[in-house]
C-alpha cells in the first residue's frame, strides 16, 4: 500500500507558514516523572509565548491518551507507540507553523531519540523536570503514587516502571530548588533566539 502513496506537491511551504506568522517552528518536549511539574511549566511557557503572539499548542496526557491514543496501555510497547504517535501528530504541527508544547513522561531514552528523528534535530529542544521521585510521591499530585505502593496501578514510573534521565537535555529544571517563574524565564530565553526566522 504504502508504495502506491505519492505525495502530492502543496504550495504552501512550512517556510511560507513561518514568514506569515513571524517565528519558526518546533517542539519543546518537557519529561520527567508525574507529578514532576511538566504541565505546570508548560502551561505558563505557552501562555507567555502566547502574549507576545507566538502561535502554540499544548500537548498533554489529556488530549492525547483520551483521543488518538486511547487503544493505548501503559505497557513498554504501547508506551513507544503513544510517544511515536504524538511525535508523529507534533510533526504536522510543526509544518503548521506552531511551536508545540508537549509534556509526557516519555521514560525511554530510545524514544526521545525517535522524537528527535520524527520531528529533526534542528526542531527538538528537550527539557528534563528532574523532581526526584520523593517529592514527586510526596506532593501525589494526581494519587498516582498512592495507587501504585497500594498495587492499583502496574507499572508506575519511578516505582515500579523505569524512568531513563536524559543525558543531554538542552534545558534541566529542578524544580526543588527552582520556582515556576524562574524556570519559566529560563526556558523562555533559551528558545528566543530560536524562535526568530533567521536561525
Ligand atoms: P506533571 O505534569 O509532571 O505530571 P504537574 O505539573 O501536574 O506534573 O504537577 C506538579 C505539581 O508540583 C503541581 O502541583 C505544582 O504546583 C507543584 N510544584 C511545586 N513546585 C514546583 C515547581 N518549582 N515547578 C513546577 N511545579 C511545581
Amino acid at each position: 500500500m504504502k508504495d502506491h502513496i505519492t505525495p502530492h506537491s502543496y504550495q504552501i511551504s512550512n517556510q511560507d507558514r513561518n514568514e506569515a506568522y513571524k517565528h519558526n517552528s518546533f517542539l519543546l518536549w518537557f519529561t520527567g516523572l508525574s507529578g514532576s511539574g511538566k504541565s505546570t511549566i508548560a502551561n505558563v511557557v505557552e501562555q507567555e509565548l502566547f502574549k507576545i503572539g507566538i502561535k502554540t499548542y499544548t500537548l498533554d496526557g489529556d488530549n492525547i491518551r483520551k483521543g488518538i491514543n486511547n487503544d493505548l496501555t501503559f505497557s513498554p510497547e504501547d508506551r513507544t507507540e503513544n510517544i511515536r504517535r504524538i511525535a508523529e501528530v507534533a510533526n504536522l504541527m510543526i509544518d503548521a507553523g506552531l511551536v508545540v508544547l508537549a509534556a509526557f513522561v516519555s521514560p525511554y531514552k530510545k524514544d526521545r531519540q525517535n522524537i528527535r528523528t520524527i520531528v529533526k534535530d534542528v526542531n527538538f529542544v528537550e527539557v528534563f523536570i528532574n523532581t526526584s521521585v520523593e517529592e514527586c510521591e510526596r506532593r501525589d499530585v494526581k494519587g498516582l503514587y498512592k495507587k501504585a505502593r497500594a498495587g492499583e496501578i502496574k507499572n508506575m514510573t519511578g516505582i515500579s516502571a523505569p524512568y531513563e534521565a536524559p543525558e543531554n537535555p538542552d534545558i534541566e529544571i529542578k524544580t526543588e530548588v527552582e520556582t515556576v517563574e524562574d524556570a519559566v524565564k529560563r526556558i523562555v530565553d533559551y528558545i528566543t533566539p530560536k524562535l526568530s526566522r533567521q536561525l
